[in-house]
């Protein structure tokens, strides 16, 4: 059942509907599964992918359209743990298919896309939503088209989004422009929107919330801290938590924690202002393209995560965002794009503030792979030394240092 998360107004599973036709809110997909049905020991033997939780996924097991998404890195990370205090725990979504969590919410989208038998799939899209979806489409062997902001993809996602054959159109416009030109044309039903206002993208993407409680054992960490951008995917991660709470299989809940760039943050206003009413924010701007929105299709849904989970929204600029890749990539060896960094940057910023306690169990999501923007890590770096293929050219240099 597909639910309005604002009035309760209730539509059928196969119903191709993104607002709610009552209210104009944003919907979501009502999945209600009892640990006595499916005892959590179901889970442990199965491949690991998201579809090992399939019993809370609500599309057809046999239309599964998937390239073995989820089952992701879970990397404690000691070095900056120990420096700021927590226990830190980092979730690698950049280690899925085409290198961002965004293909746990295609595996699902497409996967329904194929149950209701569309022909043309399309989004609008920072990089990685386009990556994603011009993959999965390939995969299913739909038509997909996509809109991206124009001179604002980093390079590594469109090259994905060309070479898997999606019909790319670069838009005059930011993000959320390009966001409302794309939903007109799927209201008039030229195509299956697969942004995450379609709520069957987050049923994926709650996985993440899955994966995370049964790595820690069955317990929930005291913290999960993300970046936010159309904020789904805060949302859906809540979603996940919730579902496995509801099930009975933990029994404490974490404190969701979404970090936004100090150029884009709508809902982290929201949030200082102690109010649900999100305004957007008019020409966004941040280094971390993958985040860089003003109207968040899903504030609603993430304002509730945040403050149902006795959670907390801040901001951080373009520079700790830097800092904080460039920290997990040589203390950590994990290489993230900027917008990922994020999270390790608000993890800073609230240590010091004294938001998050001495102590605490930490889990940071890295949303991306650093190669999804290849130019501003080398822009990040000097330049290598030139040297003639010769032992002692090489001696010369790398012993005077
Ligand atoms: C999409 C994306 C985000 C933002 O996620 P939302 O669900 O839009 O809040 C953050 N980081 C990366 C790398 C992304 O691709
Ligand atoms: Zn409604």
């Amino acid at each position: 059942m597909i639910k309005c998360v604002k009035c309760n107004a209730k539509y059928d599973d196969n119903e191709v509907i993104y607002n709610c036709k009552e209210c104009g809110s944003v919907l979501e997909i009502f999945v209600d599964i009892d640990k006595s049905e499916v005892p959590k020991e179901t889970f442990d033997c199965r491949k690991d992918t998201l579809w090992k939780y399939k019993e809370f996924m609500p599309v057809d097991e046999t239309k599964i359209i998937s390239l073995d998404e989820g089952g992701t890195p879970f990397c404690k990370c000691n070095k900056i743990g120990e420096e700021l205090g927590v226990d830190l725990y980092v979730k690698v979504e950049g280690s899925n298919p085409t290198g961002s969590f965004k293909d746990r919410g295609m595996s699902v989208g497409i996967t329904k896309a194929s149950e209701l038998g569309v022909d043309t799939v399309g989004c609008a899209s920072t990089g990685n939503t386009s990556a994603s979806l011009a993959a999965y489409a390939a995969r299913a062997g739909l038509r997909c088209v996509v809109l991206l902001p124009s001179g604002k993809v980093a390079l590594g996602k469109l090259a994905q989004a060309m070479f898997h054959g999606a019909e790319v159109f670069s838009v005059n416009g930011n993000f959320d422009e390009a966001l409302e030109t794309v939903t007109a044309l799927a209201l008039e039903k030229h195509l299956y929107l697969l942004n995450s206002i379609n709520p069957y993208r987050l049923e994926g993407q709650k996985s993440i919330g899955f994966e995370i409680i049964h790595e820690l054992g069955w317990e929930s960490p005291d913290r999960i801290i993300l970046p936010v951008g159309n904020a789904g995917n805060i949302s859906a991660i809540w979603k996940g938590i919730t579902e496995f709470h509801n099930a009975g299989y933990i029994d404490e809940l974490p404190m969701m924690t979404g970090i936004q760039a100090e150029g884009a943050s709508p809902i982290t206003n929201a949030f200082r202002k102690n109010t649900m009413d999100m305004v957007p924010v008019e020409n966004p701007e941040t280094v971390a393209t993958a985040i860089r929105i003003g109207a968040p299709v899903s504030s609603i849904k993430a304002l509730r995560a945040i403050y149902d989970s006795n959670g907390y929204s801040d901001t951080v600029t373009d520079e700790e965002i830097l800092d904080a890749q460039k920290e997990l990539a040589r203390y950590e060896g994990i290489g993230v794009e900027p917008a990922s960094a994020a999270s390790i940057a608000g993890l800073k910023k609230l240590v010091e503030e004294g938001v998050v306690e001495k102590g605490e169990k930490i889990v940071c999501i890295v949303t991306g792979h650093l190669l999804k923007d290849p130019n501003t890590a080398i822009n990040a770096c000097t330049k290598p030394i030139e040297i003639d293929a010769d032992i002692e050219a090489l001696k010369k240099v790398l012993l005077n240092k």
